[in-house]
C-alpha cells in the first residue's frame, strides 16, 4: 500500500515570517491527519524556521532545489548537508521551472538525485512534457527519457523510496489540468519504465504525485485513480485553506 502523499511548493513566495505563520497554522490544522503524508517546501531562507515550527509533527519539510556536492566553492548554491541540517526530509529535484529557467539537464538531474539518496533526503523527481510535445503525441517518450537518464545508475533500494512528480508543463500555474484519465495513462507509463529498469515490485512501491493547478476541487477525482498517489501543489499551498482541503481530500470523495 502506497501511502498519498500531498506536496506544497511555495516556490519563490513567502518571507520568513510569513511561512513560519503557515507552518504554525497548518500544524494546528492538520494535526490528526495520518493517513497522508503532508509536505510543505519553503523558499531556503525560510527553512530554517518552518523546520522549527514542524520540528516532531506530522508534517515533513522538503526544499525546492540543492546541489549536488556537499560543501565548496560554488556561490549560491546549497548543499544536501545544509538541508539535512535544517530538518528537511524532501527535497524538489529538476521542477520544469529548474529546467526551463536555469537549464538543467537530466544530467544535472541525475547528480542531485544520487546525491539526495546518498545524504538520506527523499527526492521528488518532476518530470513532464511541454505543450507540443503533448501536442505531437510525444508525452510517454519525453517523459520516459526524463526516467531513464534522471534515475541512471540508481539501485533498486533508492528507487523504492523516490517520489515521482508528474507535472505536464502546460498545467502548471495556468489553470489548466490534465483530466484524471490523461494523468493516470502517463502514471501507469512511469511505472512501467521503472519496472523495466528494476522489477515491477520495485516500481510498486514507487509514489506518483500528479502536479499541475491542482485545486480542492480538482484533487478528489485525480486521487481516485488507481496509479495516482499525491499532489505537488504550486499556487493552491500558498493558501493555508486551501492546502488543507487539497490533503483532505479522503474527506471530500464521494
Ligand atoms: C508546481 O509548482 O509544481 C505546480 C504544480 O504549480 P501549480 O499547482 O501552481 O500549477
Amino acid at each position: 500500500m502506497r501511502k498519498p502523499i500531498i506536496a506544497a511548493n511555495w516556490k519563490m513566495n513567502k518571507t520568513v515570517s510569513e511561512a513560519a505563520e503557515f507552518a504554525r497554522e497548518l500544524k494546528d490544522l492538520a494535526k490528526d491527519i495520518f493517513s497522508v503524508e503532508i509536505v510543505v517546501c519553503p523558499p531556503f531562507i525560510a527553512l530554517g524556521a518552518v523546520g522549527e515550527v514542524l520540528r516532531n509533527t506530522n508534517i515533513r519539510m522538503g526544499a525546492q532545489n540543492m546541489h549536488w556536492e556537499k560543501s565548496g566553492a560554488f556561490t549560491g548554491e546549497i548543499s544536501p548537508v545544509m538541508l539535512r541540517d535544517l530538518g528537511c526530509r524532501f527535497v524538489i529535484i529538476g521542477h520544469s521551472e529548474r529546467r526551463g529557467y536555469f537549464q538543467e539537464t537530466n544530467k544535472d538531474i541525475n547528480k542531485k538525485m544520487k546525491s539526495a539518496f546518498s545524504f538520506n533526503l527523499t527526492p521528488i523527481m518532476c518530470v513532464g512534457e511541454k505543450l507540443e510535445e503533448r501536442e505531437s503525441k510525444s508525452t510517454l517518450k519525453v517523459v520516459e527519457k526524463q526516467i531513464k537518464e534522471g534515475l541512471a545508475e540508481i539501485g533498486k533500494e533508492e528507487i523504492k523510496s523516490l517520489v515521482v512528480a508528474y507535472e505536464p508543463i502546460w498545467a502548471i500555474g495556468t489553470g489548466k489540468t490534465a483530466t484524471p484519465a490523461d494523468a493516470s495513462e502517463v502514471h501507469a507509463h512511469i511505472r512501467s519504465v521503472l519496472s523495466s529498469m528494476h522489477d515491477s515490485e520495485t516500481a510498486q512501491q514507487v509514489r506518483i504525485q500528479y502536479g499541475g493547478s491542482v485545486t480542492p476541487e480538482s484533487v478528489g477525482g485525480l486521487m481516485k485513480e488507481e496509479g495516482i498517489d499525491g499532489a505537488l501543489v504550486g499556487g493552491a499551498s500558498l493558501n493555508v485553506n486551501s492546502f488543507l482541503k487539497i490533503i483532505q481530500f479522503n474527506n471530500s470523495r464521494v
